[in-house]
């Protein structure tokens, strides 16, 4: 105001508009790290306030800091906001004289981190400069953190160089937000069984060889009113009148439907809600994005953010070979099909764009072909979002969930669609498992290289030519990328998977390729079998209560947070 007040017009409206940029722009990138100032600027401007003002209403109530951990519980959710440890230092030791081991200890008790990934490439890390010069007294806490860290871990493991650098907080010249979040909490979580388990063999073993006790595991859940009751009005109202209203508060009395497994009236309605819920969706994308799709088809679908490492790729060449098999016989027998995608690309992420290109291409020459066209349909639809899952969930008979086995974290479109009835093809990885686990191999198309089988393919030396020139298939569909789709070619992904200079088909694409072809086989010749399917669906609908959001924030507050629930008076 005051350089308004002075006539320097311009000035005054450049401070304000920097101002604003602080909270404008959410980065849309997925499982990557953008290493913009404004980012760690942003992260830091929303733990201070909110540090601030935990603090100052802890403080207002109960008048001292010292109980802070008995009342307050502090959650880092994935590392975004992991400067809330040296910026809970800073406000104890700087503005409340707390002296540093009392405020270590107040920290320690009251910060919980999350990990939602394993993917380097989304592991934050900040230019240790740049940090310095945007964050300096927030970097000198680090710095001493770090200090007093390594000196523990030397005790540890004494001698042991490497350990204890893997561990540091700062090496390198980078600041490592995973890290000070491991250190700087008092229970570490990943979010499924397998993820929580590669936690501790893998990316934090340094750290579980230290501090065993630290690691547990909560898997995510999603919000079950939501995504069955909400979203799917038809299978609510079912529920209802098979097993009673009550799974919509308490999600675990969803496995009651499972007595209704062989009851025909119960599996014919199953299918007619499905059938009603595929015209309703049909409907729904001709009139927001002018595709139109044929709702008697099978709806196959693969709809998550595009990432090299989901592998819609695979997807895509599987389609390919099924069009390649019906240009040579036309009469070939395939369950008339339309494949779904929907999905983001984080801005920048040339490999997702040239996935997403390849996909419309190879949909828009199909669509030329009157004959194949009335059994091969392929859709990309736009602008992915909660408000199209909610109107795709319902609809989905085939859920892919089809990523490299150990890089999942959890996934959580697994579980919507599950609970909508769709049956899985997927790997084992994330959350999948434990889906397997409740609904029962028999219900369930799981393949593909596990984990450790992936691990062990790296150590002896991945070539993907091997699986290439192993399988006609494959190579064929491979090799069509080439010649590539409506008048494009596709030369630049074939040589991704076969001709990179580093390392060709980093995400085991065509390794997994034969084994996803024999599980697609078994799932649709279960789909040809109208009463197992309906089955499937069934067993699918009744095992998903454990998935409930409902389940996952009582074990945070239970287990990590120690909270307890305020009773319906209160
Ligand atoms: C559930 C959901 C996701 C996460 O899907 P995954 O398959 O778990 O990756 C992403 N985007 C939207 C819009 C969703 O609703």
């Amino acid at each position: 105001m005051e350089a308004f007040s002075q006539g320097q017009y311009m000035k005054a409206v450049e401070e304000s508009t920097m101002a604003e940029t602080i909270s404008k722009v959410l980065y849309p990138a997925d499982n990557h790290h953008e290493g913009k100032l404004l980012r760690l600027t942003q992260q830091y401007f929303l733990c201070s306030a909110a540090l601030q003002n935990i603090i100052k209403r802890h403080l207002f109530k109960y008048k001292s800091i010292e109980n802070l951990p008995d009342l307050v519980a502090i959650h880092i959710n994935d590392t975004h906001p992991a400067l809330c440890i040296p910026e809970l230092m800073r406000i104890l030791v700087d503005e409340h004289h707390v002296d540093w081991e009392k405020a270590w200890d107040i920290t320690l008790r009251t910060v919980s981190y999350t990990n939602h990934t394993v993917l380097p490439e989304a592991l934050e890390c900040w230019d240790e400069q740049l940090f310095r010069f945007k964050l300096p007294r927030i970097y000198s806490i680090i710095r001493e953190i770090n200090r007093r860290f390594c000196a523990d871990a030397w005790n540890a493991f004494t001698g042991d160089w490497d350990k204890i650098s893997r561990m540091a907080i700062l090496n390198a010249g980078q600041v490592r937000m995973a890290n000070l979040s491991v250190v700087g909490s008092h229970t570490v979580n990943g979010v499924s069984a397998l993820h929580s388990d590669i936690l501790k063999k893998n990316l934090f073993k340094d750290y579980a060889d230290m501090y065993p006790q630290r690691f547990t595991n909560v898997t995510n859940g999603i919000a079950h009113r939501k995504w069955l009751c909400y979203s799917n009005p038809r299978l609510a109202s079912l529920l209802d009148e098979t097993i009673g209203d009550a799974y919509r508060r308490d999600a675990e009395q969803l496995s009651r439907f499972a007595a209704f497994a062989d009851d025909k009236g119960v599996l014919d309605a199953l299918d007619a809600i499905k059938k009603r819920n595929k015209a309703d969706f049909s409907d729904y994308i001709r009139r927001t994005q002018g595709i139109i799709v044929d709702p008697s088809t099978v709806f196959d679908v693969q709809a998550k953010r595009l990432h090299e490492y989901k592998r819609q790729l695979m997807n895509a060449i599987n389609i390919i070979s099924l069009y390649q098999k019906l240009l040579a016989d036309p009469n070939a027998d395939i369950t008339p099909t339309t494949f779904i995608f929907a999905a983001k690309a984080a801005p920048g992420y040339y490999a997702a764009k040239d996935i997403i290109r390849l996909i419309c291409y190879l949909g828009a020459e199909i669509d030329k072909n009157p004959v194949i066209s009335k059994k091969l349909k392929v859709v990309f639809l736009e602008n992915y979002n909660v408000t199209l899952a909610e109107n795709l969930m319902p609809a989905a008979e085939i859920s892919e969930q089809i990523s490299l086995a150990g890089k999942e974290a959890s996934g959580t479109g697994n579980m919507k669609f599950m609970i909508n009835g769709a049956l899985t093809i997927g790997t084992l990885d994330g959350a999948n498992v434990e889906i397997a686990e409740r609904v029962g191999g028999e219900n369930i198309f799981i393949f593909g290289h596990t984990a450790p089988e992936v691990e062990e393919l790296w150590h002896k030396g991945y070539a993907s030519s091997v699986y290439y020139n192993r399988s006609e298939t494959l190579k064929l569909a491979v090799d069509r990328l080439q010649a590539g789709f409506n008048g494009r070619s596709f030369a630049e992904i074939a040589d991704y998977l076969l001709y990179s200079h580093g390392v060709s088909d980093p995400f085991m694409c065509l390794a997994d390729f034969d084994f996803y072809q024999d599980a697609r086989k078994k799932a649709y010749a279960a789909y040809s079998d109208r009463s197992r399917w309906n089955r499937m669906s069934l067993m699918n609908i009744a095992n998903a209560g454990f998935f409930a959001a409902d389940r996952s924030v009582s074990e945070y507050a239970k287990n990590i947070w120690h909270a307890s629930p305020v009773s319906e008076e209160e």
